[in-house]
């Protein structure tokens, strides 16, 4: 068993509700969702923060974007639009140390963040 939370999504030993994947990505409804729409999309390779991102892995990551593109198309809210999120680290809030992008939709969002 792996001790990286989102790896055992990705090798299925424990439950998740996926919505997207390929070769690379896999993407799945968060538990605690703060929008209708909310969902993580990952990158199957273990990376624990972006502070780990290697410059050979650029088009891994950018991978992460394309998905959201693709997902948001899928899902209907493209043209509403949509918001992507990566925390790093304890101040942004990261409480799960494997690299994923908060995909969120379907309400209005206001910024600055909190
Ligand atoms: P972050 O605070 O940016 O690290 O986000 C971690 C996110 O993972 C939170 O929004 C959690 O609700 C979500 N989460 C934690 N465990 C699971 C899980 N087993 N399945 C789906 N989402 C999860």
């Amino acid at each position: 068993m792996s001790e990286d939370l989102f790896l055992k999504i990705v090798a299925r030993e424990i439950p998740a509700d996926i919505v997207y994947e390929n070769d690379d990505v896999l993407a799945f409804r968060d538990l605690n969702p703060q929008a209708p729409i909310h969902l993580l999309i990952i990158p199957k390779k273990k990376t624990r923060t972006i502070n780990d991102m290697q410059e050979q892995d650029a088009a891994l990551f950018g991978k992460l974007f394309l998905a959201a593109k693709e997902i948001a198309v899928g899902m209907g809210v493209a043209e509403e639009g949509y918001r992507v999120v990566m925390n790093c680290n304890a101040a942004a809030g990261q409480t799960v140390f494997h690299v994923h992008l908060h995909f969120l939709a379907g309400r209005q969002f206001s910024w600055p963040p909190g």
